[in-house]
C-alpha cells in the first residue's frame, strides 16, 4: 500500500488555529534563544501547564506564546480577567510572545512583551459569556498593549528578519530592574514611562509631563495624589537608570 503523503488541506484550513499553534510552538523550540539569558534555547512546558508554554532550561524564566495572523497593535486577547490579575498581583504572569505568521506560514513578527510590564491598568475587563455558551458568565481580559511603552515591546522578528540577539538581551537587560520592584508599584513606573514615552522626545520637564496628569488619574481612579506619585516614579525610574535628572525639572530618557 502507498502512503499517503498529502495533506488534506480543507481539513488544514478548517483547523486553522489549532494547526497554526503546532507550528508556532515548534518554531519557537526549534529557533528561540532566551532574551533574559545566554541559554540558546527554551524548552516547551509540559502538557497541561496552562499558565505557560515555555521554561528557560537555564534561567528559569517562562514565557506564553500567543500566535495569529492578524496583528493589532493596541490590544490582544488574553485568557480569564481574574486569573491574570491574580498572577499579576502575585508576580507569577509570564514573559509574553507575540508571533504573528503569514498566510504561507512564514514568521512575520515576533515581540517579547516581559513580564514586568503588565500592570493592573493594561488589562481590560470584557463582557461575560453569554447565558448560552459553554462557559457562561465567564470572563475574559485583554492587554491593552497601547499602554505599555516602548521600553517593553522588544522586537526579536521584524518584517521577517531577525534582530540581532545581542540587542534584544541588551533590551531585556536595561528593563530588568523593573522586576526588582514589588508589583504593588512597578504599575504606576510603567504607567509613568508611558507617559514619558507619550510626550514623544527624550528631554522634558515635569511640567511636560504634568499634562498627562489626567491619563494617569483615569489608570489610578481612587489616587487623590498623582503629581507626588509622578516625581516618586521618576525617581524610581532615575534609581533603575531608565532616565538622568538633567537641571532642576527637567529630565533625560537613557536609550
Ligand atoms: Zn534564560
Amino acid at each position: 500500500m502507498n502512503l499517503q503523503c498529502s495533506i488534506d488541506l480543507a481539513a488544514a484550513y478548517k483547523a486553522g488555529p489549532q494547526i497554526a499553534r503546532v507550528l508556532s510552538e515548534h518554531w519557537c523550540s526549534r529557533e528561540l534563544y532566551c532574551p533574559a539569558c545566554d541559554s540558546s534555547h527554551i524548552s516547551p512546558s509540559r502538557v497541561n501547564t496552562p499558565a505557560f508554554d515555555f521554561t528557560c532550561p537555564k534561567c528559569g524564566q517562562t514565557f506564553q506564546l500567543k500566535s495569529s495572523r492578524a496583528w493589532n497593535p493596541r490590544k490582544i486577547v488574553d485568557a480569564g480577567y481574574d486569573t491574570m490579575i491574580r498572577a499579576i498581583r502575585s508576580d507569577k504572569a509570564p514573559h509574553l510572545l507575540l508571533l504573528q505568521y503569514t498566510s504561507e506560514w512564514y514568521i512575520q513578527n515576533v515581540l517579547l512583551v516581559p513580564r514586568m510590564f503588565f500592570s493592573e491598568s493594561v488589562i481590560e475587563k470584557r463582557k461575560p459569556l453569554s447565558p448560552a455558551a459553554r462557559r457562561a458568565g465567564w470572563v475574559g481580559c485583554n492587554i491593552l498593549l497601547s499602554g505599555i511603552p516602548e521600553d517593553g515591546k522588544i522586537a526579536i522578528v521584524s518584517d521577517g528578519v531577525p534582530e540581532p540577539e545581542q540587542q534584544v538581551r541588551g533590551e531585556f537587560e536595561r528593563v530588568r530592574g523593573l522586576a526588582e520592584l514589588p508589583p504593588s508599584l512597578r504599575g504606576w513606573t510603567v504607567d509613568v514611562l508611558n507617559a514619558v514615552r507619550r510626550l514623544g522626545k527624550s528631554r522634558f520637564s515635569l511640567q511636560e509631563l504634568y499634562q498627562l496628569e489626567p491619563v494617569l488619574q483615569a489608570a489610578h481612579p481612587r489616587n487623590r495624589n498623582v503629581r507626588p506619585k509622578i516625581r516618586q516614579q521618576l525617581q524610581v525610574l532615575r534609581n533603575l537608570r531608565l532616565l538622568d535628572f538633567t537641571d532642576r525639572g527637567a529630565y533625560q530618557l537613557r536609550s
